[in-house]
């Protein structure tokens, strides 16, 4: 399935009952030359630096509205309960320092909708411009759920359903489902804001953050296609890497057996790099900030016979002090350098 929207538009999701892939698609261009200042694009949109995040929950953009109807679906807005609204402004407090800064001037609103397939979407509305604004949509039944339900739930749905005995489950604490999802999700964002991850343009070059440069290397050869070693031929007939099919359950075992040698932290993470860098952050901050349990877990009728903790593998866990990068104290260099895209305003305080 894929989605296509009006304008030319950059889209990344997570997706848990359905799969959607990274998409780019190029069509009618409405944005602003790129050489326009961001206080201009974000006056243009309507974007407001200094409006909470937790207070930018609206409408969705109709576009995307329109093409999920025009593939079958027929998502309509939630309207938050109090209770709900309490879970997004905790999930915005307790996103790391460089996401909230960057979201501020760079997120133009958050939306939520019944009968979506996929879990989120975050897209850009303006991706010609230099200064991106973006738009983050959610499934809405996503927050009557903990993390730990909603990730078994996504994890299980990779997996057929033939071998009945046998159960998935991920435990990741008690925590909001919300919060890993906008974490993932504004993982995006910020890559997209400042570039992180970019390939440049020009020089078909790799022009990503320094910092981070050696998160891909020797892992990725460019933005979807992972290095030999770490091609798992178990793994490699899966959704996210291109063969749509489900993975065979009693394979389970072998299939993290096979993960745990490598350095993604979940199956996720091997769709694209952009997806690794969001697992990746959004695992770290769980585990290590928030001191939430990650373990994977497979059942056979009540017994627990493979577990599975990617932080604890020394492969997955070499990349953790790279993820400094997004902890780093407002006002340092390393906050506020772009990346790929020259010149407009850094953000300078
Ligand atoms: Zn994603």
């Amino acid at each position: 399935m894929s989605i296509k929207i009006n304008t030319y538009i950059t889209i990344l999701m997570l997706s848990s009952a359905a799969f959607i892939s990274p998409l780019i698609t190029k069509g009618q261009s409405t944005s602003l030359d790129s050489s326009q200042p961001e206080t201009v694009v974000q006056k243009k949109y309507g974007l407001d630096p200094s409006k909470p995040l937790a207070k930018r929950i609206g409408n969705t953009p109709p576009e995307i509205i329109q093409k999920f109807r025009d593939a079958g679906m027929s998502p309509t807005l939630h309207r938050l309960s109090k209770t709900d609204s309490l879970k997004v402004v905790r999930a915005f407090q307790m996103l790391p320092p460089l996401h909230q800064h960057i979201l501020k001037e760079h997120l133009l609103g958050i939306s939520f909708l019944d009968n979506m397939p996929n879990t989120a979407l975050t897209a850009t509305v303006n991706p010609e411009d230099q200064f991106p604004v973006f738009t983050i949509t959610f499934r809405a039944e996503i927050l009557k759920q903990d993390v730990s339900q909603w990730l078994t739930e996504k994890e299980m749905s990779y997996f057929t359903k033939d071998f009945p005995g046998f159960r998935i489950a991920i435990e990741a604490g008690k925590l909001d489902a919300i919060l890993y999802v906008l974490l993932h999700e504004a993982t995006h964002v910020v890559d997209g804001s400042l570039g992180i991850l970019a390939m440049d343009q020009n020089k078909g070059t790799s022009g990503m953050a320094v910092n981070l440069k050696s998160f891909t290397r020797n892992i990725w050869v460019d933005r979807t296609s992972i290095c030999p070693s770490y091609t798992d031929s178990l793994t490699s007939q899966s959704r996210f890497r291109g063969g749509g099919r489900l993975l065979p359950m009693e394979l389970a075992r072998q299939i993290y057996q096979s993960a745990a040698k490598g350095p993604f932290v979940s199956l996720y993470a091997t769709s694209s790099w952009h997806e690794d860098l969001a697992e990746y952050l959004t695992v770290t901050h769980f585990t290590k900030r928030l001191k939430q349990p990650f373990r994977i877990i497979i059942h056979e009728g009540r017994k627990e016979i493979f577990i599975y903790e990617p932080m604890k593998s020394a492969t997955v866990s070499s990349r953790i002090s790279l993820m400094k990068y997004f902890y780093a104290k407002a006002g340092s260099s390393v906050l506020y350098e772009r990346h790929v895209k020259p010149g407009g305003r850094g953000f300078n305080g």
